[in-house]
C-alpha cells in the first residue's frame, strides 16, 4: 500500500490542498492520500479555528474523494506537532508491510525552511518528499530556496528535493488570504469547497 501523508493546519481547508493532494496521488500512482491536522504546526503561532472546526471542516472537504482520508492522530497530542514523530508513530498503522511505503507531501513554499524541521535528516531517511507547485514558487524563487535548503542539509538532498517537485497544478489559494477574504466578505467562489464555506458561514468562523 502507498500511502502520502499530507500535514498542515487546514485553517481552513481550501481547494488548493484538495486539487494538489489529487494530482499528486495521480502523478505517484499511490493508493490513498492521509491529511493530518496540525494540533499547532511548528513554525505558526496558533491556530484561528479550533482544532474541532478544522477537524470539521477537513472532513467535509474530503468526503467525496474515496481515497482521501483524515486522521486526528495531531490533534489527540497536546504542543507543536512535529512530523518524525507523527510518521514514527503512525507507520506501522498505514506501512506495516516491507513494500508499503509512505511519501510526505508538501507545499514548494515549505523548501526555504525545511531545514528547521526537527530531526529532519532522520525523517528524510524514513520517508520520501514530494513537493507540490505553489504560486510564486518557480525560477529564481524556487532556485533560491533549493540553495537554502543545499546550504543547510547538502547537495545530495537539494538534488533529490529539486527531483521530488511535482507538476501539479498551481492553485491560487492559501489559508491566509481565505481568512481575510472571509473577514472582509469577499468572494470565495473557486477557492473553497461549497460545503466548507457553507460551515463557516453557519458557525461564523474567521469574522
Ligand atoms: P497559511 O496561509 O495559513 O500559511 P496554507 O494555505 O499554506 O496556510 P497550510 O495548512 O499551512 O495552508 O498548508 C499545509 C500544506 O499545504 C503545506 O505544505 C503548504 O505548503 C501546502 N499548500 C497550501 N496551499 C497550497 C496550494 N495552494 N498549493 C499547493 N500546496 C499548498
Amino acid at each position: 500500500m502507498y500511502t502520502l501523508f499530507f500535514g498542515g493546519s487546514f485553517d481552513p481547508v481550501h481547494l488548493g490542498h484538495i486539487l494538489t493532494a489529487r494530482a499528486a496521488r495521480e502523478i505517484l500512482h499511490a493508493d490513498r492520500v492521509v491529511f493530518l491536522p496540525a494540533n499547532i504546526s511548528p513554525h505558526k503561532q496558533s491556530t484561528c479555528a479550533s482544532n474541532d472546526h478544522r477537524l470539521a471542516m477537513l472532513q467535509r472537504a474530503i468526503i467525496a474523494d474515496t481515497l482521501f482520508l483524515v486522521d486526528d492522530f495531531e490533534l489527540t497530542r497536546t504542543g507543536p506537532s512535529y512530523t518524525i514523530h507523527t510518521v514514527l508513530a503512525l507507520r506501522p498503522r498505514y506501512a506495516p508491510l516491507p513494500d508499503d511505503k509512505i511519501t510526505l507531501l508538501l507545499g514548494a513554499d515549505q523548501l526555504a525552511r525545511l531545514h528547521t524541521w526537527l530531526r529532519i535528516t532522520e525523517l528524510l531517511s524514513l520517508v520520501d518528499l514530494a513537493v507540490l507547485g505553489r504560486i510564486g514558487e518557480s525560477g529564481p524563487t524556487l532556485d533560491h530556496d533549493l540553495d537554502i535548503v543545499a546550504r543547510y542539509l547538502g547537495q545530495p538532498i537539494r538534488a533529490r528535493l529539486a527531483a521530488a517537485l511535482l507538476p501539479t497544478p498551481l492553485v491560487p489559494a492559501s489559508s491566509t488570504d481565505l481568512r481575510h477574504r472571509i473577514q472582509s466578505g469577499l468572494p470565495t467562489v473557486g477557492l473553497l469547497d461549497p460545503a466548507v464555506a457553507a460551515y463557516i458561514r453557519n458557525h461564523n468562523l474567521y469574522a
